[in-house]
């Protein structure tokens, strides 16, 4: 017998209406130089790297995401999203884009403080970046309609001010590079996302902020923080 109700699976949409399953959620670090040199580290020829987060913290653009307990610096990161359509390990760089499903953007919503302690101390980014609803998602987009975006403008704003502006030509590890590296480790599924890395200007934000994701192309990601989450 079952003895509790399962947990069902995460939904995203695709722009088509359809349901795209979430299996895991796969996050690169400091792929944009600038952000990089903000978090005080050097960009220039460091190995990508990657952190994971649960299914469940992602929530669709629209939601009201409670401010999450045990942080005083809340804070966003724009991303552009990839959706794997397609199974595979050890896959190739010159084979790697035929494994995406589309792209969406997102935003890697983060407990600034904890993760620098634990980056610090030596210690799992878990605290600071496996957050509860830290996933916010826009409608993922099929490659097979829009291609594969190389280039052009990946921004966000707060209540309407710019904070993050740049370009997806300054990604550091570009979309098939990212594939490639974390199928050296893990084979990838239909179902996984990759949060591909974001540019300078991250910052926090504080309850009732509206904050919106554009990326060229594509349908935003917008979502408010709402009041301390409490239950
Ligand atoms: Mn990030």
């Amino acid at each position: 017998m079952m003895l509790f109700e399962a947990c069902p699976p995460t939904l995203a949409q695709t722009t088509g209406g359809d349901d795209y399953p979430v299996r895991r959620i796969f996050c690169i670090g400091r792929n944009y130089a600038a952000h990089a040199r903000e978090m005080g580290k050097d960009p220039e020829r460091d190995p990508p790297f990657f952190f994971t987060k649960w299914a469940e913290t992602l929530v669709p653009s629209g939601s009201t995401i409670a401010y999450p307990s045990q942080t005083g610096n809340f804070h966003y990161e724009a991303e552009l999203v990839v959706a794997i359509g397609k199974a595979g390990r050890d896959i190739p760089v010159v084979q790697a884009l035929d494994h995406v499903y589309g792209y969406a953007t997102g935003l890697d919503m983060t407990r600034r403080d904890l993760q620098l302690v634990a980056r610090e101390q030596g210690r799992p980014w878990d605290t600071g970046k496996n957050v509860e609803q830290s996933s916010p998602i826009g409608p993922i987009h099929p490659a097979s309609e829009i291609g594969h975006p190389a280039k052009g403008a990946i921004r966000l704003t707060v209540n309407g001010h710019v904070k993050q502006d740049a370009d997806l030509a300054d990604l550091i590890w570009p979309v098939a590079d990212v594939i490639a590296y974390i199928s050296l480790f893990y084979r990838l599924e239909p179902g996984d996302l990759i949060y591909t890395g974001t540019p300078a200007g991250v910052g926090a934000v504080v309850e009732g902020d509206v904050i919106v994701v554009t990326i060229d192309g594509l349908e935003p990601t917008e979502v408010t923080v709402g009041a301390p989450v409490r239950d």
